[in-house]
């Protein structure tokens, strides 16, 4: 058993100085009940300038910022939707919400992200946007994404709510696609409890999102209370990001040569600082592991409750989309087999243990590999 495991919820979100000053100021300026004032405006601007865009508009979460980006996108009923089938589930729901028909395109072999080589196949005249998410941990190949909806005059909108402060190709996560989406959800990198983010360099884009959020009045609003504590968040979100990244090398690395489990990182991620491929940064909200081929999902199940017991976060990860959704509602391409093997063998740490001293992770590394041991002998 690892010993005096804290407590989830006290490790997520961080009770640190920055945040104490925050609450404490607020309490006394009374800005938190305002509707507005001057956390929004800053939270605003801030995000917009840490992700080298020229527009940010706050709202209520990022389910509610993947809607939004859809409407300003124009997708509207009978519309068609390309997204990967191994994706979180709201973003399927919300093409439906709209009208529009989800086209599911299959994933890599092994690692959440979509194949590309799947795209030609699923364009039609019908088609007006692709939604890319960055899964745990890795991110979705965005040039080529880029290209590809430009040749198609798709909108391009990019869910980075996985892995906010990411770089690739020398920009942050979520300023690649025309539309990048943030959640500020319980759970997430940047917490509010709830709330989202839409990026973007198009004022058109922005327009059309206002017709949706202001009507007399906020519709979709994010608090200053929210923008509040986000924003001192903002601040250490590289450095934290930067620490996971050592936590996910050491486990990596005890993890290796393991018959049953094995890390899914971005492709040349090794070193101690989580740099990979030149001066790219992953950051990570789940940390990927694959089942080796003929562990079954009851397994798994049994995995994770063991995982839990010893108090480290493990789950397993999304379901794919074809799986728990009626063929009448989206139009699949081709077998959709790789997306439905993650959907069996994919698990999930959760970020807030990341955050340990480095001799906890170890410590939970070589537990998690004794659990495995365990259920194998
Ligand atoms: C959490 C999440 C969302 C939605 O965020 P909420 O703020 O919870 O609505 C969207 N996409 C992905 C990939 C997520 O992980």
């Amino acid at each position: 058993m690892v010993t005096d495991t804290p407590d989830m919820q006290l490790l997520w979100p961080p009770c640190d100085a920055q945040l104490r000053d925050v609450f404490l100021r607020m309490l006394e300026d009374g800005s938190w009940g305002r509707y507005q004032g001057p956390h929004g405006d800053a939270l605003t601007a801030a995000l917009a300038e840490y992700h080298g865009v020229d527009h940010c508009v706050v709202c209520c979460s990022g389910t509610a910022a993947v809607e939004l980006s859809l409407r300003a996108a124009g997708v509207g009923s009978g519309d068609e939707v390309l997204m990967c089938a191994y994706d979180f589930k709201a973003n399927l729901v919300n093409v439906l919400h709209l009208g529009a028909v989800p086209v599911l395109v299959d994933t890599v072999p092994g690692q959440p992200i979509m194949d590309v080589r799947g795209l030609e196949a699923a364009v039609t005249s019908r088609s007006k946007a692709l939604i890319a998410s960055h899964l745990h941990g890795l991110s979705a190949p965005m040039a080529e994404l880029r290209q590809f909806c430009r040749t198609h005059s798709l909108v391009l909108i990019e869910d980075a709510c996985q892995n906010p402060g990411a770089v690739l190709d020398g920009r942050r996560a979520g300023a690649h696609g025309d539309l990048g989406v943030l959640s500020f959800g319980g759970s997430k990198l940047l917490t509010a409890g709830r709330g989202g983010a839409i990026l973007t360099s198009s004022k058109t884009f922005v327009q059309r999102i206002h017709l949706c959020t202001q009507r007399g009045n906020e519709a979709y609003p994010l608090s200053e209370m929210q923008a509040a504590v986000l924003l001192p968040q903002l601040r250490q979100l590289d450095v934290r990001n930067a620490h996971r990244a050592v936590s996910v090398e050491i486990l990596r690395k005890r993890l290796e040569g393991n018959h049953v489990l094995r890390a899914v990182l971005p492709a040349g991620f090794t070193a101690e600082t989580g740099d990979h491929s030149g001066h790219d940064t992953a950051a990570f909200y789940k940390m990927a592991f694959l089942l080796s081929v003929g562990y079954s999902a009851e397994f798994r199940e049994q995995l994770s409750a063991m995982c839990l017991r010893s108090g480290i976060p493990m789950y397993p990860g999304f379901s794919a989309l074809q799986t728990i959704h009626a063929k009448s509602r989206y139009r699949g391409i081709g077998t959709l087999e790789n997306s439905a093997e993650l959907g069996k063998r994919l698990m999930v740490l959760h970020h807030p243990v990341l955050l340990q001293e480095p001799a906890k992770i170890d410590e939970m590394a070589l537990e998690l590999c004794r659990i495995l041991q365990s259920m194998r002998g």
